[in-house]
């Protein structure tokens, strides 16, 4: 499972673009560079036809990564004691958010508004705890079955007794991070008994940093953005064998934790009485970084759900990488490179998003999103902070920014003309009152409580001014 990919297509004028697609393209990357919040609505699957993607990812992963999670459920409990309660298994809640619902204005002829509770995700306290903690689990499993000191059946609490966790002290995990993928993969491989090294970009938070160098993880400050700090990781790892390097931008491991979030969430949704099916839609919106967590988590969803969930990735208005590595994917990009960056067209990659403070997306998951993403929408810093605000006000929730961005979806969908072409197009507009609209929380509740105060009343004037005529 530690193939890498390079599918992604040539960029290119695409001839056979349909001049309104165009047109709406050059109007769409106009708001996108002046940083005005817009939606990208996929247009009709032009370029290829599902399942088309070629990067090597097969769907059976994610069922083996739904096992690998169980097979170390009884080994996480004894090592993070937090995980006890249920057994080991790392899983959040989905919660019906009535009192946010209204705070947001979003009218119940419109549908429901439920949460995905991430945020609050044992270990990690973000959607990391998905991703990372798998590919460590994979790397220590792969390890520890290769070197014999475990076998396939075997209680993997083995692998806490002090012969073997000596064995994995020679070993290293490196990975480059804004700041959660860095927390996520560096605590797990501290509590498996690997030493772990953290490649942090400028914009991580100093408390990240603090929390993870108390976890016994060496963390190494870089001064450039995000990419850089993955391209250091990634380089230092290359010359030792005994590190393993967990890449963001590559990893099939990651996608395939997150994408193991599917068939829980199905089970919570029936247990919560939503159905989805063609005439209850699911309308799914994914705070999207590199894409490796939304891109994942839409994969288990369209395996899972089909052609009933809608899913939506969100980003900062300085950071739409996603957006524009799915504009060039569809050949709207011409002159720009195959795989763009947001500085390419003109923007600064600055956001107190820093978990979604990206210049430029994972090639797995443009691929992987192809044919399965709705479509992308930019909201301001700004705006997360108001929906910051809302939501500890109407819900008690903690969340950080880059959490936020999922709440401005059901407003771009309904209240925007290109989302109200989406839904009128596809025939939902009659299906509306019950449907079911996800905000996925994706992390939160490590933040200090000084440095949530501080969040809390920037969102009280963020959601003023807002406010305001
Ligand atoms: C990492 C992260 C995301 C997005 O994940 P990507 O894989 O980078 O797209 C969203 N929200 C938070 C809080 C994150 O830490």
């Amino acid at each position: 499972m530690t193939a890498t990919f390079a599918a992604y297509p040539e960029g290119s004028a695409d001839a056979g673009v349909p001049t309104d697609v165009a047109e709406q393209a050059v109007r769409t990357l106009e708001a996108l560079r002046s940083a005005q919040p817009c939606l990208w609505i996929r247009p009709a699957r032009h370029r290829g036809d599902p399942g088309s993607a070629q990067t090597g990812f097969r769907a059976a992963w994610v069922e083996q990564a739904q096992a690998r999670f169980q097979r170390f459920a009884p080994l996480l409990a004894e090592l993070a004691p937090e995980t006890a309660a249920s057994g080991g298994i790392i899983e959040s809640p989905l919660l019906r958010a009535a009192q946010m619902q209204a705070a947001l204005h979003l009218p119940t002829r419109m549908g429901t508004l439920y949460i995905k509770a991430d945020h609050g995700l044992a270990v990690a306290g973000s959607i990391k705890a998905r991703g990372g903690i798998h590919e460590v689990l994979e790397f220590a499993e792969t390890l520890a079955l290769r070197e014999q000191r475990l076998r396939p059946g075997d209680d993997y609490r083995v692998l806490n007794t002090p012969a073997v966790r000596a064995c994995s002290a020679r070993h290293r995990v490196a990975v480059g991070s804004t700041g959660n993928l860095g927390m996520s993969i560096g605590i797990a491989a501290a509590l498996l008994g690997f030493q772990a090294e953290v490649h942090m970009s400028a914009d991580a938070k100093a408390w990240k940093k603090a929390r993870l160098r108390a976890h016994g993880v060496k963390v190494i400050e870089h001064a450039g953005d995000y990419a850089q700090a993955v391209a250091a990781g990634r380089a230092a790892a290359q010359a030792d064998p005994l590190t393993h390097f967990v890449d963001d931008e590559r990893s099939a491991s990651l996608f395939a934790g997150y994408a193991a979030a599917a068939d829980p969430l199905c089970a919570q949704l029936r247990q919560a009485g939503v159905r989805v099916d063609a005439a209850h839609p699911l309308f799914v919106y994914l705070p999207c970084g590199v894409g490796g967590a939304p891109g994942g988590i839409a994969y288990g969803l369209k395996q899972r759900l089909g052609e009933h969930v809608h899913c939506f990735f969100a980003e900062p208005v300085q950071s739409p990488c996603f957006f524009v590595g799915m504009m060039a994917q569809d050949g709207l990009l011409p002159g720009l490179p195959a795989l763009p960056s947001v500085y390419d067209i003109g923007l600064r990659n600055r956001t107190e998003a820093d978990g979604l403070a990206v210049p430029s997306a994972s090639e797995l998951a443009l691929a992987e999103m192809a044919t399965r993403l709705a479509g992308v929408y930019t909201v301001t810093d700004e705006r997360l902070f108001a929906d910051l605000h809302r939501l500890y006000a109407s819900e008690g929730l903690r969340i950080e920014p880059s959490a936020a961005a999922g709440f401005s979806g059901p407003q771009m969908l309904c209240g925007t003309p290109a989302g109200q072409a989406y839904l009128r197009e596809r025939g939902l507009l009659a299906h509306m009152p019950q449907s079911t609209h996800l905000a996925w929380t994706t992390g939160g509740s490590l933040v200090p409580p000084d440095e949530f105060d501080a969040f809390l009343s920037r969102g009280k004037s963020s959601a003023a001014a807002l406010r305001a005529p």
